[in-house]
């Protein structure tokens, strides 16, 4: 007969760090799973185009599913080390640039460490820093949403680990001024994260910087510009006198699949036709506020990504995101009142019809208004 196994009083939440405990996760704009299929999805700025020709070929051609790739994932480092300009041993890569961050956070944030931000950005900074106990001070983006370099001159402390700069920024759209970025790196007596997740589409890079500068990281993906968010590849290029730290902290395989390791490898050597892709997504967008501007009370800002931020005539643009949501329309509102942006809304540049329905949309829902 089985002995009656004895359940001990256990309290699985003592067992998880406090910082784990007290946060809150990252939410994206709710997706129905039951309406997946129909839903134009505008609100996670994914290319509305699939992989590249070449790209298509290698996941096609793929089958050594059986063998782990590259612990140290050298041919993917060496193909971004030739786009960027940067030695491969001093790009890491990971599961999209939001692993890479992780692995920077984990590297560095010790309970009561600070980080600097400047608000409105990506939410995940702030997620990555509170789980591992430390603060996230904010230094505001100035009216005209560029940096407030004295500010965060000014805000850096003995606990101050790095400062994030998001350029283009998420999700204002814009570039940040380089005048601005140079005084902070110059000065910081921290690291400085340039997060170019959008990089391709405004034709800036900062790159070279981490040769340039020993307290420099930057942080890019493959998610945006080349078609492949769910294949999930994202790097980190950084200072020489940082490897031996991440070497010491990288997962094996730098958490890249082989087959997209693969597709990655074969992305970047299909860049003609990605400039292609690029230059459509740009033009694309450009129609878009052109069109969007025609609706009276509408404002799109300036872009240099391949998404809009966009007033509307609206106290709260929350419901006017509900209802488009309602007829399939996928589009993000940020309705956190610290960020002041309760009345725009952020929308993906999808292919030309898809933009067309979500523009015909808007107006209609604006004209009931
Ligand atoms: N940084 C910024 C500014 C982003 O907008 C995103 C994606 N939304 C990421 C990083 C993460 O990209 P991924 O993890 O897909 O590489």
């Amino acid at each position: 007969m089985a002995s009656q196994a004895v359940i001990r009083q256990f309290d699985l939440s003592s067992i998880v760090r406090d910082s784990v405990r007290s946060s809150s996760s990252y939410t994206p704009s709710h997706r129905d799973p039951a309406r997946t299929r129909d839903l134009l999805r505008l609100d996670m700025n994914e290319s509305p185009y699939g992989p590249s020709p070449k790209t298509k070929a290698a996941i096609e051609s793929f089958d050594a599913t059986n063998r782990y790739p590259d612990f140290n994932q050298w041919a993917l480092r060496d193909a971004i080390g030739a786009y960027t300009g940067v030695a491969a041993d001093q790009v890491y890569c990971g599961a999209g640039c939001d692993d890479v961050l992780n692995l920077l956070a984990h590297a560095t944030l010790d309970p009561g460490d600070e980080i600097i931000i400047s608000e409105p950005t990506f939410g995940v900074y702030r997620m990555q820093a509170s789980l591992r106990g430390a603060k996230t001070i904010d230094v505001p983006l100035t009216e005209g949403f560029q940096l407030d370099a004295d500010g965060i001159l000014g805000a850096v402390t003995e606990r101050t680990k790095y400062i994030i700069i998001c350029t283009p920024n998420n999700p204002t759209g814009n570039d940040l001024k380089q005048t601005d970025i140079d005084r902070i790196v110059r000065e910081a007596p921290c690291l400085v994260v340039i997060d170019e997740a959008y990089s391709e589409f405004s034709g800036t890079s900062y790159a070279h910087y981490v040769d340039k500068y020993p307290n420099v990281l930057v942080f890019r993906t493959m998610s945006k510009f080349a078609g492949l968010a769910g294949m999930r590849v994202g790097y980190a290029l950084v200072p020489k006198a940082m490897v031996p730290h991440f070497e010491n902290i990288i997962q094996p395989t730098h958490n890249v699949s082989a087959v997209s390791a693969e597709a990655a490898i074969a992305s970047l050597n299909d860049l003609d036709y990605l400039t292609g892709v690029i230059e459509q997504i740009r033009s694309s967008r450009d129609e878009l506020a052109a069109n969007l501007r025609e609706i009276p009370g509408v404002a799109p800002y300036p872009s240099a990504t391949n998404f809009l931020l966009v007033k509307l005539p609206a106290d709260d643009a929350g419901s006017i995101v509900a209802q488009l949501a309602e007829r399939g329309i996928l589009v993000r509102h940020f309705g956190d009142p610290g960020l002041g942006l309760g009345t725009c809304l952020r929308v993906t540049i999808g292919a030309p019809e898809e933009n067309e329905r979500f523009l015909r949309e808007l107006a209609d829902i604006l004209e009931a208004v």
